[in-house]
C-alpha cells in the first residue's frame, strides 16, 4: 500500500502531441513573451468556439471571451462591471471556494450568501428569492449580482436563477470556474448570466498552470472588461488614466498551454464523466455511502456535469476505522495541496467540521496513497464571515459534516478507482 503510487485529486494534464510546448516556443521564438500576443488571441478564440457551441438549440451563442491572469481576477472584473460599490450587497452562493465571494470583498461590498439546494448542491431558487426580497425590504436597495456556482462541475437550476434574476432586474455571474465544458440544456455553463467565470489553474478541468477567462455577453462589454484588465488606459500616446484599472490579462506564456489544452478539453471532461459512473457503479452496493450524482433529467431541466471532482457522502452512523482518533491531532501539512496552507492551525477542531468518520475516511484514504479532501465549507460557517447575513436551510452545512472529494483528474485509470472503492469498502467497521 505504502509503494504504491500516490492517486491525487485532479493533476494537470498535456496534450499528447505536446502541442502547449510547441506553443510556447512559438512564443519564445517570435519574442511575444508578454501579456498580450498571438497566444492569448488563439486561445480566447478556441474559447468562444467551445462556449458558443450548443447542443440542443438552434440559437447559437456569440459570446466574447477576455482570457485573464486567474479566475479570481476574473469574478472581480464581473463585478466592477456590475457596478458593485462599497457598501453594496452582492448575493453569493455560501457553499463555495472563496474566490466566488472574496472579490465582493476587495471592493468594499458585502456578500449575503445563499444556501443550497439538496439535489445540485447549488444556490436554492427559492431562498434566492427570499433573500431578494428581505434585502430590498431591509436596505431598500437591491442586490447588485448573483453569483451562483457550478459546484464539483455541476449545474445550477438554469432556468430557475435566470427567470428569477431576470424579474427583479439583478445581473447574473456564473461562477463556472469548475464547471467548464459542463451543460444545462445542451448549453455551456458561463453563457445563461451577463457574466461566466472560467478557471485554468493547475487542479482544474484544463490549465493554464495559473489562469482564468471572463466570459462577456458582447463586443461592447468585451472591450470594457479589456480595458479594465489593462489598467484603464485611455488613448493618447502618453499614460492618460480616468478610471482605476487592473492588470490582469493572461500571458503569452499560459495561453501557449491553454491552447494545447484546448485540443484535449473534451478527452479530459469525458474521461471525469467515466470515472464518476465507474465510482457509482462499484460504490453504489455500499451502505451508508453515497455517491453524489446530476439530477434525472427532466423536460426543460437537463443537467450535464463535467464531474470536475466525484464527491460522496457519508452516512453518520457509519463507522469507519479509526474514527475514535479522529481530529487527535493538529494538521501541519498542506490539506488540499497545490493551495496549500501558510497559516499553522493552534487547534485540532472548529466548531463546524466534518464528522469524525468522514475525517477518519481522509485519514485511511491518505495511508493508502489516496488524496481526498472535504468538500468546500460553506462560506458563512468562515470566521472571516461571521459578520455576512445568510439565508439558508442549512442544506450545505449538512454536506459539509458528510462530505468527502474523491480524485477524478485525467490521470485516474479503472484501476485506480476500483482500488479506491476497495480502500473505502475496507475502512468501514462491519459489527
Ligand atoms: C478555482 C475557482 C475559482 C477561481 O480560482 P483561480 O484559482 O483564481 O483561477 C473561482 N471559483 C471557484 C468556485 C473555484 O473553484
Amino acid at each position: 500500500m505504502q509503494n504504491r503510487k500516490r492517486i491525487h485529486l485532479c493533476l494537470a494534464h498535456m496534450s499528447d502531441g505536446g502541442l502547449e510546448q510547441k506553443y510556447i516556443k512559438e512564443a519564445f521564438d517570435t519574442n511575444w513573451v508578454v501579456p498580450l500576443g498571438p497566444n492569448v488571441n488563439g486561445f480566447e478564440k478556441d474559447l468562444e468556439d467551445f462556449v458558443n457551441t450548443t447542443s440542443h438549440e438552434d440559437t447559437k451563442n456569440d459570446k466574447r471571451v477576455v482570457a485573464l491572469s486567474a479566475g479570481t481576477a476574473a469574478v472581480h472584473l464581473a463585478l466592477i462591471a456590475c457596478g458593485v460599490k462599497p457598501g453594496d450587497e452582492v448575493l453569493v452562493q455560501s457553499f463555495t471556494f472563496c474566490a466566488s465571494s472574496h472579490p465582493v470583498t476587495y471592493l468594499g461590498a458585502k456578500p449575503v450568501f445563499i444556501g443550497s439546494e439538496p439535489d445540485t448542491w447549488n444556490m436554492d431558487p427559492v431562498l434566492l428569492e427570499t433573500a431578494i426580497r428581505d434585502r430590498i425590504d431591509k436596505t431598500g436597495r437591491k442586490p447588485k449580482a448573483i453569483i451562483p456556482v457550478a459546484l464539483y462541475g455541476m449545474p445550477y437550476d438554469c432556468t430557475r436563477i435566470m427567470e428569477i434574476a431576470g424579474r427583479y432586474g439583478i445581473p447574473v455571474i456564473e461562477d463556472a470556474a469548475e464547471g467548464f465544458g459542463s451543460r444545462f440544456n445542451g448549453r455551456v455553463l458561463g453563457t445563461f448570466g451577463r457574466y461566466g467565470v472560467l478557471s485554468f489553474n493547475g487542479n482544474k478541468m484544463i490549465t493554464t498552470s495559473g489562469g482564468g477567462a471572463l466570459i462577456t455577453p458582447d463586443e461592447d462589454e468585451w472591450r470594457r472588461i479589456m480595458w479594465y484588465a489593462t489598467q484603464a488606459r485611455e488613448s493618447y500616446p502618453y499614460y492618460q488614466h480616468e478610471e482605476i484599472g487592473y492588470n490582469y490579462r493572461m500571458s503569452n506564456i499560459c495561453a501557449g498551454i491553454g491552447r494545447g489544452q484546448m485540443t484535449v478539453a473534451e478527452q479530459h471532461i469525458a474521461h471525469h464523466k467515466h470515472v464518476q459512473a465507474l465510482y457509482e457503479e462499484l460504490l453504489a452496493p455500499v451502505a451508508g455511502v453515497s455517491m453524489h450524482s446530476q439530477p434525472q433529467p427532466q423536460p426543460g431541466a437537463e443537467y450535464d456535469s463535467n464531474y470536475w471532482l466525484c464527491t460522496l457522502t457519508l452516512s453518520p452512523t457509519l463507522r469507519i476505522k479509526g474514527q475514535e482518533d479522529a481530529y487527535k491531532t493538529v494538521v501541519t501539512g498542506a490539506v488540499g495541496g497545490a493551495a496549500g496552507v501558510i497559516h499553522a492551525a493552534d487547534t485540532a477542531t472548529t466548531d463546524c467540521q466534518p464528522n469524525d468518520n468522514v475525517e477518519a475516511l481522509r485519514v485511511w484514504l491518505d495511508k493508502c496513497q489516496v488524496e481526498a479532501r472535504p468538500v468546500w465549507k460553506p462560506m458563512h460557517r468562515q470566521p472571516v464571515y461571521r459578520h455576512a447575513a445568510v439565508y439558508t436551510n442549512h442544506i450545505e452545512e449538512d454536506i459539509f459534516k458528510k462530505g468527502l472529494c474523491l480524485p477524478a483528474g485525467p490521470y485516474v485509470s479503472d484501476d485506480d478507482v476500483r482500488y479506491i472503492a476497495d480502500c473505502i469498502k475496507e475502512a468501514i467497521v462491519r459489527e
